[in-house]
């Protein structure tokens, strides 16, 4: 294990990374399983610290906290990127992804009951019609239903719940100290402010 790594072991979260499974990820592949790194959730420390301090508010509303993704070593990456090699999906160089430097995490919240609260699209904005539209190549109607993922999308057909959901997900992240991802195309990712830089050294074990 590398140095400043945390393992996300902790009662507040919820540890299900969507490329160690097949049930939920556009690959259609346990990469993670793949490349034996399994259904484990590391981040670097500094965003580890960030993380904890959602616990009072966790704590508070008996919710708790999906992790969809969280490092992506270089190599996962590269896996990842040989399944779906088309623009819009995987960005081809590792080091332009902040998961790849352990600083960021791809999360929903999971209410008290066990239910994950309604957002405007799922995790990654995958489901499997549109998995198996890009499968095959067709790759407009994904995209246009892509929209609705950003984090300042105002498309009216969005329930309210989920925008609502969308927007305090966005505050609390925000209020310890993350940020979301620059292009704000994806509502359920936050990172370290210096997540992209050689702060956070690229992961690969
Ligand atoms: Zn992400």
């Amino acid at each position: 294990m590398m140095k400043n790594l945390v393992e996300i072991a902790d009662p507040h979260f919820i540890v299900d990374l969507m490329y160690a499974g097949t049930t939920h990820n556009i690959t259609g592949r346990p990469v993670y399983v793949e490349i034996g790194m399994g259904n484990h959730a590391y981040v670097h420390q500094d965003l580890w610290q960030a993380l904890q301090k959602l616990v009072p508010y966790l704590d508070k509303t008996g919710r708790r906290l999906k992790i969809y993704e969280a490092c992506r070593p270089v190599k996962a990456h590269e896996r990842l990127f040989a399944a779906v090699p088309r623009d819009g999906f995987f960005i081809p160089d590792a080091g332009s992804s902040p998961h790849c430097r352990a600083a960021a995490v791809d999360v929903a919240l999971v209410g008290a009951d066990g239910v994950e609260l309604l957002y405007p699209t799922p995790v990654d904005a995958y489901n499997p019609y549109y998995a198996a539209e890009v499968q095959s190549g067709r790759l407009d109607g994904f995209f246009e239903y892509l929209k609705k993922a950003a984090l300042n999308c105002e498309d009216k057909t969005i329930p309210e719940t989920a925008v609502r959901n969308r927007d305090e997900l966005r505050a609390l992240m925000e209020g310890v100290g993350l940020v979301p991802v620059p292009r704000l195309h994806e509502w359920w990712h936050y990172e370290l402010p210096d997540g992209r830089t050689d702060k956070y050294p690229l992961i690969d074990f």
